[in-house]
Formats: structure tokens, sequence, C-alpha cells
């Protein structure tokens, strides 16, 4: 059902959002030990459902009514708790809502809780979660993908209609292709930040993760736009993108990169998934051509060390004074510090704070950040030739299905590489999308994945709406 067929049920008097939040609820209690869910607000959901079921009565309702979501728990809901999934942020309350959040809850969402992650939106399966790893809904062995895995995961198990990620390098997308739902990342500054606990800064991007793009449309048509709190918000007119999905008829012209179908990393039966989609792509019309695209191999350095630059300046606020957790042994300014970091966060955040506080240290930053930015920018440069010839780019969205739930954990290289087809759309600030491709004979979903021009999501999502009905 997308969310114009539940609101056309609660219209037609077969449904209602109290009826509807409360199958939501039962349903997350009975699925609880896929630990997606790391605070259920039902109190408030219930009021809420209340409230906009009078609301659809009279006709004021706004665009979302009917639609049960869930946030991940990096972003900012006024009196509710946050934490990143982090112990650094226990007991932390947020003092306003997140832009998205606003948004939301302005055209009738009903917010239904907050969903685990990596902590701090870093990893790519959800086991950097200081509360617990996600499972996998499709097979409890294995992981849901990372870093919003609990939104995937929750989508895909019928515990909400939709949810906020957040994507930085692929945390919406690679999730959404391990879970089989649809993720979607937006050009960089099309949706607000403000709110959103921050990673890496001039990557982070909020967005959908949904069962159709006719749902990923309308929600995006709510959370984007400028914003006055931040100020890397475009301005740009936001299109109606849920009435801009009719687009069949039209000849697209699409690149595909040979260098990730040739990539060793990549399943075979992905890659034949791949190649059957570019067959019917061409048979349907398309104009589908090889592309060369010779830098992958830089693709994950080169986000690493700029992500884990920005995350040590970023998590730098987390120092057991202003936020959250501080540790007992606080004897000192310094102890405080120290003891409270030390005990409060993860090891993969500490990995991440060392490396990128390395990485812009006086004697290695010409080494490695700032030549970092510079492949950076050819990556940027390279990828928009594509896009002036080719209206989007396809390729895989991971280069295998989900892994065993510890297979990556001492190995982190194998869990960054997990992310080399995710990137590039980060690095170059581009739209992507993650659709549900095709099914591997390990019985594990997998997806394709589109990115776009700047600002063009709606050639993006509508063309999305041609290759994937759900
Ligand atoms: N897996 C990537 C990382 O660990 C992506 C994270 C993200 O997009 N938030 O950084």
């Amino acid at each position: 059902m997308t969310i114009a067929d539940v609101q056309a049920a609660i219209n037609s008097g077969s449904s209602s959002c109290v009826t509807i939040v409360d199958r939501y609820l039962k349903e997350i209690a009975k699925q609880s030990h896929l630990n997606t869910f790391l605070e259920v607000f039902e109190v408030d959901a219930k009021v809420q459902a209340k409230e906009i079921d009078q609301k659809m009565q009279n006709g004021s309702a706004g665009k979302l009514a009917g639609c049960v979501i869930a946030i991940k728990d990096n972003i900012c809901y006024k009196d509710h708790r946050v934490s990143a999934s982090s112990k650094i942020l226990e007991g932390f309350e947020s003092l306003y809502s997140s832009t998205v959040v606003d948004h939301l809850l302005k055209e009738d969402a009903i917010i239904i809780g907050r969903l685990n992650c990596d902590e701090f939106a870093m990893g790519s399966s959800n086991e950097n979660s200081a509360f617990g790893n996600v499972l996998n809904p499709i097979n409890n062995e294995n992981v849901p993908g990372g870093s919003s895995g609990g939104a995937a995961a929750a989508v895909k198990a019928g515990l909400c209609h939709a949810a906020l990620g957040t994507d930085t390098g692929g945390s919406i997308r690679q999730p959404a292709s391990l879970c089989d739902v649809v993720g979607f990342k937006p050009t960089y500054g099309r949706v607000s930040r403000h709110g959103i606990i921050a990673y890496a800064s001039s990557f982070d991007q909020v967005g959908p993760i949904t069962t159709s793009v006719e749902d990923t449309a309308l929600i995006m048509e709510v959370i984007a736009g400028k914003d006055g709190w931040d100020s890397t918000a475009s301005s740009r007119e936001v299109p109606k993108y849920s009435k801009l999905l009719e687009s069949a008829g039209t000849s697209r012209k699409i690149g595909y990169l040979t260098d990730c179908l040739e990539a060793t990393g990549l399943d075979t039966e992905i890659k034949e998934g791949l190649m059957g989609q570019i067959k019917s792509l061409k048979d349907a019309g398309h104009q589908v051509e090889p592309v060369g695209f010779p830098y992958l191999e830089y693709l994950v350095p080169a986000y690493y060390v700029l992500t884990t630059a920005e995350a040590s300046s970023n998590l730098a606020r987390y120092d057991g004074i202003h936020y959250g957790y501080r540790s007992g042994h606080n004897d000192s300014l310094d102890t405080t510090y120290k003891a409270s970091r030390t005990e409060g966060f993860g090891t993969e955040v500490k990995r991440r704070i060392m490396l990128g506080t390395f990485v812009l240290s006086a004697g290695y930053f010409d080494a490695y950040y700032s030549k970092a930015q510079k492949v950076r920018r050819i990556i940027q440069d390279e990828t928009t030739k594509i896009l002036n010839q080719y209206e989007f780019i396809l390729l895989p969205t991971t280069p295998r299905t989900a892994p065993a739930i510890g297979e990556n954990v001492n190995d982190p290289i194998a869990m960054y590489l997990e992310d080399i087809f995710t990137v590039q759309a980060n690095l170059a600030g581009l739209p992507a999308i993650s659709l549900p491709l095709g099914k591997h004979s390990n019985g594990l979903p997998f997806g394709i994945q589109l990115i776009g021009n700047k600002f063009e999501e709606a050639a993006l999502l509508s063309f999305s709406k041609e290759i994937y009905q759900n």
C-alpha cells in the first residue's frame, strides 16, 4: 500500500489512523527481536492518530496523513530522546526539532519512534550500535546493512509505513538494498541538515526509506526545501515530485559503469541481475551504454579520509560536559574529558576520531586531507562529465548481499569496502536511489542503483517508478 492507498482507505471509512497505529504498535512488540526500535513513542503516536483522524474527517489533514513514520536515532525531535546509538548521549533529550521533523509533523505524519543505527551513523552493518545489532528481517542470521539498519529493517518488517534515514556514504541506499526496500539520497543541499546529529557535514543528507517510489516522492516533497537554519540547504523551488512521476514513453540515455561491473568484489549473480536490467531497459527503448570510470579504487580511501576528518571536528563537542554521559572519573576537567570520551564512545567511533585527527594534523594534512580533497574534485568532475552525456548512471548498490552477523566486525577494511558503489554519489553531492532488483540464490535480496544530475530528483524518481513497481 502507498500513502495514497492508506488515505483512500481512511477516507472510505475502512481504516483509521488510530487502528493503523495500534496495528504497528502490536507488530513492533511482536518483532522486538529484530531490535529495530530504540524507543517507541507510543503515547504521542496515539494522540497524533486521534487528532489526524479528526482532521481527515473535516478535510483539513496534511499530505502525509495516515503515514506512520519512524526516524533514525540521529534526527532530533523536540522533547524526545536522541542518542545516535551512542552511550555518550545517554539521557539526552532534544531541545528542538530538526527541520525534517517539523516538516513531517506539519503535513500530519505520525512519528512512531526512533530507530537503531550504527553509532553516529558510522558503519555498514548496524553492528556499531551501543544498543546491539539489528537483525535482517529476511534472514535473521544476516545484518540489515547500515548505518540506517534499523530503518530499512523496520520498513521491510512492516513495523512502520516509512522511515527517515541519513546517508553520508550509502547509509540509506545500502541497507535498503540489503533489506529489499527503496532508499533515496537527495542531492546535497536538497534537504536541510538542521537538527541532524552531524557525522561529516559536507556529505550528510536525510532521505526516505520506503516500499514504493510514490511514497519516496511524496515524502521528499514534504521534507525538501530551503531553511534559514541551514545555509547549505538550497533555496531552489521544490518540485511536486509526487505529481511528476508519469514518464513512460520517454526514451532515456543511461550510462552504466563498466568498471563497477568488472570490479573483483562484485558477486556474479548481482552482476547478472544488472546485465539483465540493462537488457530490459534496452528492450524498452532506452539508450543504455557502457561508460568507463577508472577511479573506483580511489573512492573508498577519499571518502574515509574526508569523512573521518570532518567527524573528528564534529564529535569534539561530546566532552562529558555539555551533553549526555559523564564519567565518574571526573576529578579535573582533563580527566572528565578523557574518561567520558573513553567510556562513552565505541571502538569504531574512536578509530575514526583518531584517523580524522591524524589526517588533519600539521605534518600529514597535505599528504592526506588536502590530497583527498583533490581526489574528491576529480571524482565530482568526472562524474559530472558522464552526467552531461547521460541522464542517469546505473550501477550496483552493493558488491554482495547482506553479510552474516559478525562476518566483518574484526576487519574494518572489508567493512569499508561494502561502500564501494555508494560513496561516489556522496563525494559528488548527487542524488541517488537504490531499488530492489532481485533475489540471490542464497535467498537474500539485492538492489540496483541510479545516480542522477544535481537537483534532478524529479527525473530520477519518475524513471525509478517506470522500472520499479512494487
Ligand atoms: N558505511 C559508511 C560509513 O561507515 C556510510 C555511513 C553513512 O552513510 N552514514 O561511513
